[in-house]
């Protein structure tokens, strides 16, 4: 893969994570409305016990438990039961999710403050509703959940006339004053917020900068600098990955030499070795897709088949050393390039470095006849030719 294909996979990978964390933050922000709704339900309950046989109670009792908990509760356990229902619905993208129930909280906000205006304290039960939104990093989410937060204090105050014994707030300074002031502070308190998501983005930003300088830093750390492809060090990881893996897949390892390259060196140069070493790993690449390609060092290349069976690795094998047989280089010398290959297969009660061994005897064995493909036989503790 090419270095912006692997950062933008990385990218990608980034993202997903990022996603999960709002997911778990989304439920997390469901559950505490939920916790709201319940919270609101018993302190009306508690509240209607306590003053039930008092005189604070100065309307018919029906009338009481209509008004201030049969209306809200019931509007409220709307609001989470189709809060509940859309974040089941899989065509609702996450964003689209992370706003219903940013707004319906809102919503939830403005029923409890409707009931309870008369009460100075219920003003700020807004800040919640916007601060609730900051980990979701969104400037344009948090405003929209402060302006409909302030919107719903001036709706409730200056239009819904819902508790006919409250005096009007523009009637009484007193109450006029409270208006004010929490307007103010819901609105000082989003400026806050939208201050504190800069940070946080920023903070993102330079998270994310660092982790991308950290992988391309490891990704150069596993390349080979003549070939492109993964060197030794990616090999180790990539059978490190093998042995913790407990998967049942069949994994294939392929030990590929080059024949007679000294001569290539010796005869044409080392610039025509290194122009066929790339050339080599040129076709290895070509035909990846079911195998990962190393160069493991000098002329020696391997192959791991993380999930494949021994007929195929040998068959593609078979297709690599045919390709390698047929290579010219125009106006170069007319270099006769083979390859050698000793294939070995993974079983779990082995470990890599067995595996290495098993490859490296194949490998020894197709060296004396060149230009071939030697196969280790586990149940024979042998090796079997695959022919040309
Ligand atoms: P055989 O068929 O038995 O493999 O013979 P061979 O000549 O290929 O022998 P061997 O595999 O041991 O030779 C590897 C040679 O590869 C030795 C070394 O000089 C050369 N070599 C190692 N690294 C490089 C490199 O980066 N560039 C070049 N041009 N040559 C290299
Ligand atoms: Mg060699």
């Amino acid at each position: 893969m090419e270095k912006e294909d692997l950062n933008t996979v990385h990218l990608a990978e980034m993202e997903r994570e990022h996603a999960q964390i709002y997911k778990n933050w989304l439920i997390l922000h469901y559950k505490i409305t939920i916790g709201v709704v319940i919270f609101a339900l018993l302190v009306e309950c508690m509240m209607s016990l306590l003053f039930l046989n008092s005189d604070v109670i100065s309307i018919p009792l029906g009338r009481y438990f209509f008004k201030y908990i049969i209306v809200p509760s019931g509007l409220n356990v709307i609001c989470v039961f189709l809060e509940s229902m859309a974040l089941k619905m899989d065509f609702l993208s996450l964003d689209q999710k992370i706003y219903l129930v940013s707004l319906t909280f809102v919503f939830i906000c403005f029923v409890i403050f409707c009931v309870h205006s008369a009460l100075t304290s219920t003003y700020y039960i807004f800040t919640g509703a916007v601060m609730l939104t900051i980990i979701y990093a969104n400037y344009r989410l948090t405003s929209i959940t402060a302006f409909l937060s302030i919107i719903s204090i001036v709706v409730s105050e200056l239009v819904v006339k819902w508790d006919g014994d409250k005096p009007y707030v523009l009637d009484n300074m007193m109450l006029f004053g409270d208006f004010l002031v929490s307007i103010i502070v819901l609105f000082a308190f989003s400026a806050a917020c939208m201050v504190v998501i800069r940070f946080e983005r920023k903070k993102n930003k330079a998270i994310l900068k660092k982790d991308m300088e950290r992988y391309e830093l490891r990704q150069s750390l596993q390349k080979d600098e003549l070939t492109g492809i993964f060197n030794r060090k990616a090999l180790q990881e990539a059978l490190f990955n093998m042995e913790t893996q407990e998967s049942h897949k069949k994994w294939v390892l392929a030990t590929v030499d080059i024949d007679h390259f000294k001569g290539i060196n010796d005869n044409w140069g080392h610039s025509m070795g290194d122009q066929c070493l790339r050339e080599f790993a040129r076709i290895l690449k070509e035909n990846e897709g079911k195998y990962i390609p190393f160069r493991y060092g000098g002329d020696e290349f391997c192959l791991l088949f993380p999930d494949s069976v021994v007929e195929e690795a040998v068959a593609l094998c078979h297709r690599i050393r045919k390709q390698i047989e047929s290579v010219r280089f125009e106006e170069g010398p007319k270099i006769h390039l083979t390859a050698s290959f000793g294939l070995a297969v993974y079983s779990s009660n082995m470990d890599a470095t067995r595996l290495f061994v098993h490859s490296d005897h194949a490998l020894y064995e197709a060296k004396k006849c060149r230009n071939a493909i030697f196969v280790y036989d586990e149940t024979r503790m042998a090796t079997k030719p695959m022919g040309r």
